[in-house]
């Protein structure tokens, strides 16, 4: 009795956090603009109810009597008491206030972003700072303030356990890249027309193969692509499509199904649980952690929807499906342009080999801003020197540089990180999974089922169950490794540009 007490406490919370994801679904998909502000509205009073709610008397009398039988109810119970000694330590003024300028920082991001200029956003930037500090401060760390921030979305991790990460990327990715670049560009892929609804049904029908059970979910078109669940049955993706590149919105939906298939493929005893909750950004999103989420997006995306195998296959039907376009594509050509290496300014776009020069840039970059060495009116310049040094790149205007992204507006550091190290754990799961099953062979005859089995064993099930330094070794065999990583890169860039 005492235990369902606690259960219905959590559940309630559960139904709270499901809600506002779904008002968000819909302000992303569908929502007409003049509603924004009323939105905004809806959404802060929900969150507000949830943190209520979760630091009531009622939840903690809950918790209290609660006694737990089995390892599953202990850990929801350590769940939920992190999550409110974690609220606790935020004070009232900050939270207000940092939500306040959350509101207002994004439009203005938005408008410099419009008129490229950085200095209409660099005073919101500089208020945002140092709020992200005194939110630091609050958090608690041990060495370096960015460590509190990027453990909110990283448990565990810090600046210090990632270097050697980063510096092997650094080391071992930097050389391949300047020399795949040394060799002559593959030709692009053929210009258009791909028609919009033929983008829509094969991106859907490739969703469906790689496992997305559409009766528990949709795939809708957005701006900027996401997914977001509000349970393992109602779980909803988008994708963005561009009438003459083809690539775009299959790379989006590939991506962004493999977040689909991991929150669809959570243990149904876990709904409505801390177990499947983020208590920390109170949000309904499953899955250990940011970057084991995008470890799976990377997978499917990267080592399934990028691979020889799934084109060899995928490829005829492709020509099918756009047949004025790509009617006389071979597959060597294809298959070049689809994995083409082509730094460029902006990180959404980003080939495999640039991708982590930007995060990496991002990362360092957001370290020295949180600890006072780099100020925000030398942040342009710091931004367009590091793309400078790392790819060669010429920043000509900051819409294309420093205002890129939407993060920071939103008062969120410490994220970025994530990105890479969900290259770094996808490339490690899906050796694990080729080791297990022979999940290539699979790939190949278009199977994707041994591939949906080890990640539902090894991941999906266990939602946030485990801490990610428990689940990476008994989903990977051993701790964060960026080794399989660089030998998959190397692997494949090699093979691809001909490199002896
Ligand atoms: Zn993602």
């Amino acid at each position: 009795m005492t235990w369902q007490v606690f259960e219905d406490e959590v559940a309630v919370l559960a139904d709270l956090l499901s809600v506002s994801s779904l008002l968000a679904w819909d302000m992303r998909t569908t929502m007409p603009s003049g509603a924004v502000e009323s939105r905004g509205q809806q959404m802060a009073t929900i969150s507000q109810i949830a943190r209520e709610r979760l630091l009531s008397t009622g939840m903690r009398r809950a918790l209290d009597a609660a006694q737990p039988v089995s390892e599953d109810q202990h850990r929801a119970m350590a769940a939920v008491r992190e999550a409110i000694s974690y609220h606790e330590r935020l004070p009232a003024g900050l939270v207000r206030e940092r939500n306040l300028l959350k509101a207002s920082a994004q439009a203005v991001w938005a408008e410099a972003r419009s008129k490229r200029d950085f200095s209409i956003f660099a005073p919101l930037l500089d208020r945002t700072i140092v709020l992200a500090r005194e939110l630091a401060e609050a958090i608690g760390y041990a060495e370096h303030p960015h460590d509190a921030l990027l453990g909110q979305f990283e448990p565990g991790a810090t600046g210090s356990s990632l270097a050697p990460i980063f510096d092997a990327l650094r080391q071992s990715i930097g050389p391949l890249l300047q020399r795949v670049l040394e060799q002559p560009a593959p030709a692009p892929l053929p210009a258009g027309p791909y028609p919009l609804a033929a983008q829509q049904a094969f991106g859907r029908m490739v969703a469906e193969r790689f496992g997305y059970d559409f009766s528990r979910g949709r795939l809708d078109p957005t701006v900027h692509p996401f997914e977001l669940a509000m349970t393992r049955n109602d779980v909803r993706i988008t994708a963005r499509y561009n009438p003459n590149v083809l690539d775009v919105g299959l790379k989006a939906t590939m991506h962004e199904t493999g977040h689909g298939l991991y929150e669809q493929g959570i243990d149904p005893a876990l709904t409505r649980t801390a177990l499947n909750l983020d208590l920390l950004a109170l949000s309904s999103m499953g899955g250990a952690s940011l970057s084991v989420h995008e470890s799976q997006s990377r997978l499917w995306e990267n080592h399934v929807g990028r691979s020889r195998p799934f084109w060899m296959r995928t490829l005829p039907q492709l020509r099918e499906a756009f047949p004025e376009a790509l009617s006389g594509t071979e597959f060597d050509p294809f298959y070049r342009a689809f994995n083409a290496v082509r730094p460029g300014k902006i990180r959404t776009e980003a080939d495999e080999l640039s991708y982590d020069f930007h995060i990496m840039l991002r990362t360092d970059l957001e370290r020295s801003l949180i600890d006072g060495t780099l100020t925000v009116r030398d942040l342009p310049a710091a931004w367009n020197e590091a793309m400078q040094r790392d790819l060669g790149i010429e920043i000509d205007n900051d819409a294309e540089g420093v205002l890129q992204d939407i993060h920071w507006s939103m008062g969120q550091f410490g994220s970025f990180c994530s990105y890479t190290i969900g290259n770094v754990l996808a490339a490690q799961v899906f050796e694990t999974a080729e080791a297990m099953l022979g999940v290539r062979n699979g790939i190949e005859s278009g199977d994707f089922s041994p591939l949906r089995l080890v990640l539902t064993e090894k991941i999906y099930r266990h939602g946030r169950r485990y801490h990610p330094s428990e689940l990476i070794p008994l989903a990977a065999g051993r701790p964060l490794d960026s080794a399989p990583y660089i030998a998959y890169l190397t692997g494949k860039y090699r093979q691809l540009y001909e490199l002896v």
